[in-house]
C-alpha cells in the first residue's frame, strides 16, 4: 500500500533528471559513455525504489523496496570508479582480476542484502518509526564495509579525475575540472553533513541528491564538450584504418598492441601476436621467405610481389621518464622505392631506343675493363655507325630516322650475348663491350651485325628503307679510352672502304698475332 508523502518531491525531481541524463547517453559508443548510461540507470533504480520506499505504508512495503533499491545501490559506486577509469583513458587497469573484484563486490552486496533475515550483517534490527517516511534500522557490521567502499570509490574516482585535470591537455581541461568537481559532490554532500552538521533534509537521505548532481556535471563534460568522445573514436578509427603497421612493444619487446594491418604484414594467420616477442615474428616471416629484414626497412615478398616499408621506432616514456616500450610504424614506402627504382633505370638509358646510354655504358664498362685486365681476360670494343643516316632524315624525315635508330639498336642487342654491354653512344652512333673474346670472334660477331641490320625490312609510310652499318673493332690493351680511339679509327677506314663493312684496328691485329 502507498502513500503519497511530501518527502518524496525532490527524489521524483531527481529521478525525472537521471533517466533524462540517461537518455542523452543512448547510442553513444565510447566505453565512457555507455558506462554513463548505466549509472543513470541503477541512480534511477536506486532513486525510484527510495520513493516506494518512503511512500509504503507497512513495515513489509517499507523493506521490500528497501532490498529492491540495492538494484540500483550495489552496482552503482562500481559503475562510478568504471566511469572514472572510462573518462580519464585508464581502461589498461581492467585487467580480469580487477573485473573479477568489482563484479564480485557487487553480487556480494546483493546476496548480503536479500539474504539478510539469515544472518543481519546489514540490519540488525528495523522498524517503522512514527513519522518517519524511511524505515528505521540499525546497521550490522557488511553495512559500514558498504558504506566504506563507497567512500574508497569515490574518492579513487576524485583522485582519477583531478590527476586527469593536472595533467591533460589545455583542450580537455574544462572537461577535466567538471569531472572532478562532479566526482567531488556526494563526498561534498557527505562531509558537509557528518562534519559540518549542515543536514539539508533531516528525513530522508539525500546522498542520492549529490549523486544527481555530478551525474549533471559528467554530462555536461561528456557531451556538451564533443571532443571528449570525439578524439578516442577518431584515434580508434584512424588507428584501425590507417594504411600503415602500428606495433606497441613492451620494454622486453613483447608486442602488446598491433593494429589490423600490421597484423595482415606478419600474417596474421599464424595466431594471435600478443605477447609474442618481436624478433620471433620477424625471424619467422623472414624464415619463410615472405619477408627482408633490414635496419631500417622490411621488404615484405608477398606473390612474387615486394613491397616496400620503412621502420620507425619511437620509444614511449612514463613516469619520470622511465622507459615503457616502443611504438614501430610500418610505412609503405613502396611507391618511393618503385619511382626510385625507374628513375634510376631512366637514368641509365637512352630515351630514344631504350638501350643502355653513354654515361653508365661508361660507367660499367670501365669496371668490367678494370676486372678484365686484373684477371688477364681480352675485351673488345665495336664502334657502330649508321651509314648516310643524314640521307635517312632527309627523305624520309626525322621521326622515320627515330624508328631506324630503335630497329637498329633492337637488332643489335638481340644479336649480341647477355653479357655484352651494347649502348647508344650518340647520335646515330653505338658502342658495343664484348667481354672474353679474341679478335676474331669480335670481327665475326661484328659482321653478324653488320649482316644483321642489312637484313632488316624497315619501311616508313609504305616506303622501304634501307640500313647498313658500318664498324670498327679493337681490343682493349690499356686504357678505355685508347680502346674507344683505335675503334673509332678502324670505323672510319670502314667508312673509307665503303661502308657496310667491319674493319678491325690494326693496332689490335699486331697484339692478337703476337699473342697467337
Ligand atoms: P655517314 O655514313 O658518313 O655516317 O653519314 P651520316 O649521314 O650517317 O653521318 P652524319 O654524321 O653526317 O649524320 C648523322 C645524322 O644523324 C645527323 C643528325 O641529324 C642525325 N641524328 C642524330 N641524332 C638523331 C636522332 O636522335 N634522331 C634522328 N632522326 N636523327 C638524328
Ligand atoms: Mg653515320
Ligand atoms: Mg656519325
Amino acid at each position: 500500500m502507498l502513500h503519497y508523502t511530501p518527502d518524496i518531491l525532490p527524489f521524483t525531481i531527481s529521478l525525472s533528471l537521471t533517466l533524462c541524463l540517461g537518455l542523452v547517453a543512448v547510442g553513444r559508443q565510447t566505453p565512457a559513455a555507455r558506462t554513463f548510461f548505466w549509472l543513470m540507470v541503477s541512480l534511477s533504480i536506486w532513486t525510484g525504489c527510495y520513493i516506494f520506499e518512503l511512500s509504503s505504508v507497512t513495515e513489509e512495503g517499507k523493506y521490500f523496496w528497501l532490498v529492491a533499491k540495492y538494484f540500483g545501490a550495489a552496482p552503482a559506486p562500481v559503475l562510478w570508479f568504471l566511469f572514472s577509469l572510462y573518462a580519464t583513458s585508464r581502461e589498461s587497469w581492467l585487467k580480469r582480476p580487477v573485473w573479477l573484484a568489482l563484479g564480485g563486490w557487487m553480487l556480494l552486496t546483493l546476496v548480503i542484502v536479500w539474504t539478510n533475515p539469515l544472518h543481519h550483517l546489514m540490519w540488525t534490527s528495523m522498524h517503522v518509526g512514527a513519522g518517519q517516511p524511511e524505515l528505521q534500522v540499525s546497521h550490522g557490521p557488511f553495512f559500514w564495509a558498504y558504506a566504506a567502499a563507497i567512500y574508497i570509490f569515490i574518492l579513487a574516482s576524485v583522485a582519477l579525475f583531478f590527476n586527469f585535470y593536472r595533467t591533460t591537455q589545455p583542450l580537455f581541461r574544462r572537461q577535466g575540472l567538471l569531472l572532478t568537481l562532479g566526482g567531488f559532490a556526494p563526498l561534498a554532500g557527505r562531509m558537509s553533513e557528518d562534519l559540518l552538521r549542515l543536514d539539508l533534509l533531516p528525513r530522508v537521505d539525500e546522498v542520492v541528491f549529490f549523486f544527481l548532481i555530478s551525474g549533471i556535471l559528467f554530462a555536461l563534460a561528456l557531451f556538451r564538450y564533443n571532443t571528449f568522445h570525439f578524439v578516442p573514436i577518431a584515434h580508434h578509427v584512424v588507428i584501425h584504418n590507417i594504411r600503415a603497421g602500428i606495433v606497441v612493444l613492451d620494454p622486453r619487446e613483447h608486442i602488446i598492441d598491433l593494429n589490423p594491418f600490421a597484423r595482415e604484414l606478419f600474417g596474421a594467420a599464424s595466431g594471435d601476436m600478443i605477447g609474442v616477442q618481436l624478433q620471433d615474428v620477424i625471424s619467422s616471416i623472414v624464415q619463410k621467405g615472405t619477408a627482408q629484414v633490414s635496419l631500417d626497412e622490411v621488404t615484405f615478398v608477398r606473390d612474387g610481389i615486394q613491397s616496400h616499408f620503412s621502420l620507425h621506432r619511437s620509444p614511449i616514456s612514463g613516469h619520470k621518464g622511465r622507459l615503457n616500450g616502443h611504438a614501430l610504424v610500418l610505412f609503405d614506402i613502396t611507391a618511393r622505392r618503385e619511382a626510385e627504382r625507374q628513375l634510376e633505370v631512366l637514368a641509365q638509358t637512352d630515351e630514344l631506343t631504350g638501350v643502355t646510354n653513354r654515361r653508365q655504358f661508361f660507367q660499367l664498362a670501365e669496371t668490367q675493363a678494370g676486372q678484365a685486365r686484373q684477371a688477364g681476360r681480352s675485351v673488345a670494343l665495336l664502334m657502330l655507325d649508321i651509314d648516310r643516316f643524314k640521307g635517312i632524315n632527309d627523305i624520309h624525315g626525322h621521326p622515320a630516322g627515330d624508328y631506324v635508330l630503335r630497329e637498329t639498336a633492337r637488332a643489335c642487342s638481340s644479336n649480341l650475348r647477355p653479357s655484352d654491354l651494347f649502348a647508344r653512344y650518340g647520335g646515330e652512333e653505338f658502342v658495343a663491350f664484348l667481354p672474353d673474346v679474341t679478335l676474331s670472334e669480335a670481327a665475326s660477331a661484328a659482321q653478324g651485325l653488320c649482316s644483321a641490320v642489312a637484313s632488316l625490312r624497315l619501311e616508313h609510310d609504305g616506303r622501304p628503307i634501307s640500313v647498313t652499318l658500318s664498324i670498327g673493332v679493337a681490343l682493349l690493351q690499356d686504357t678505355l679510352e685508347r680502346c674507344l680511339a683505335s675503334a673509332d679509327a678502324a670505323l672510319y677506314a670502314s667508312k673509307a672502304t665503303g661502308r657496310n663493312r667491319v674493319t678491325v684496328s690494326p693496332g689490335s691485329m699486331h697484339l692478337a698475332a703476337s699473342v697467337s
